[in-house]
């Protein structure tokens, strides 16, 4: 497979060569001369440090999209690799460098294959997946208005997954990914006098559990829910009540009905919180991104083609579904497609994503390059 070292040696040029959200710059550059070298036309620029290539095939035809992430992670790089980051306290701890190095694999590949293909292949790199923020910007500037995907697939290594393995399941495999702050008013005062003061921190203690308890009562078990508290601000000693507490949390759910559930659900609960202890409150709540939802009719097509040009390589079809963010979801609301994992766990090995020893191993690479090509074969193959 003379791509595999292809794939390999990018893989290793970008994993040397992390970046973080929005300042992808080196890695556009890099990524825009490989394209070009493979005879996609190039725009530079989509949505921030975005790329996107375009193959023109021989005939007309279907236009299938890859999508891909570019940013690394604010972490210090523990892995000793020979390749390791040549920056200090940034990494590509996600994986994003083998993504990029699958796609192009694919992209070598329909440009070596173009005679036998039709149709429009387009290759989506896009910046800031870490931060949620890339796939937006990208629609915003017009990233579907000259071509829209008839089938739209976007791939992350996996590494609950053994190597060797893909995950394809259909519906939402990730969450409605929200934040909120409550802040929780009353009046200050010295500890030892509470009967004097509307203590905001007994106002927080309360309306977290009542937050809490509702959460878990009113969800409907079907369907998974998680609410989180990930910070307290308050006080500033020991023996004074603060007239103020800060609380920040996440909301994470798969159904848009069960959001609007939880969002009722923390207000009646920090109002009651505050209710009983004479103050009020106000939430600030921030609706992120969006669950990933995989079409059905994609699913089907992808098993078929890979059981017809891949039966060696088991997929797995349930149990995928995490309360993680992705913003490929806000692809997926404007084209049909899915999000494909491709499985990076192996024996031994730090099987998590943004630990400081976590790599891609090759093998990811040979998986993700043998699945995409196999749905450019099965999306843009000439009908005879
Ligand atoms: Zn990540
Ligand atoms: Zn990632």
């Amino acid at each position: 497979m003379p791509n595999l070292q292809y794939m390999q040696r990018i893989y290793e040029t970008l994993h040397a060569h992390p970046e973080l959200s929005e300042e992808e710059v080196w890695t556009a550059d890099f990524i825009s001369g490989e394209l070009t070298r493979l005879g996609f036309t190039v725009r530079t620029n989509v949505g921030g440090t975005g790329v996107v290539g375009i193959l023109e095939l021989a005939d007309r035809g279907q236009t299938l999209a890859l999508r891909c992430d570019m940013d690394a992670l604010p972490v210090h790089e523990d892995t000793g690799a020979s390749y390791a980051s040549k920056y200090p306290g940034v990494m590509h701890a996600c994986g994003h460098d083998s993504h990029m190095a699958t796609v192009l694999g694919a992209c070598a590949y329909a440009s070596q294959n173009k005679e036998r293909l039709a149709g429009t292949l387009m290759a989506i790199f896009q910046p800031a997946e870490e931060t949620v923020v890339g796939a937006k910007a990208m629609l915003d500037q017009g990233l579907f208005s000259k071509h829209k995907p008839d089938h739209f697939i976007g791939i992350h290594n996996w590494p609950s997954l053994p190597v060797g393995s893909i995950g394809l399941q259909e519906g939402p495999i990730t969450a409605f990914s929200d934040r909120f702050k409550v802040t929780f008013v009353g009046e200050g005062g010295h500890g030892a006098f509470p009967h004097k003061t509307i203590d905001s921190i007994a106002m927080a203690t309360a309306g977290i559990q009542n937050a809490f308890a509702l959460a878990q009562r009113r969800a409907n078990a079907s369907f998974p829910q998680i609410l989180s508290f990930g910070m307290i601000k308050g006080g500033t000693s020991f023996n004074v009540i603060p007239p103020k507490v800060e609380v920040e949390g996440t909301v994470r759910t798969i159904r848009q009905e069960d959001q609007e559930t939880m969002i009722d659900n923390l207000h009646q609960a920090f109002g009651a919180g505050a209710h009983l202890h004479g103050g009020s409150y106000t939430l600030e709540y921030s609706k992120g991104v969006p669950a990933v939802v995989n079409d059905a009719t994609c699913v089907n097509e992808l098993s078929e083609i890979f059981s017809a040009k891949i039966p060696e390589i088991p997929v797995v079809t349930q149990g995928l579904a995490s309360l993680i963010g992705e913003d490929v979801a806000y692809f997926l609301q404007e084209v049909p497609g899915a999000l494909l994992l491709i499985g990076s766990g192996q024996e031994g090995a730090i099987n998590e994503l943004h630990h400081p020893a976590f790599l891609v191993p090759t093998q990811t690479l040979e998986t993700g390059y043998k699945a995409l090509t196999s749905i450019v074969e099965g999306y843009l193959s000439c009908l005879d």
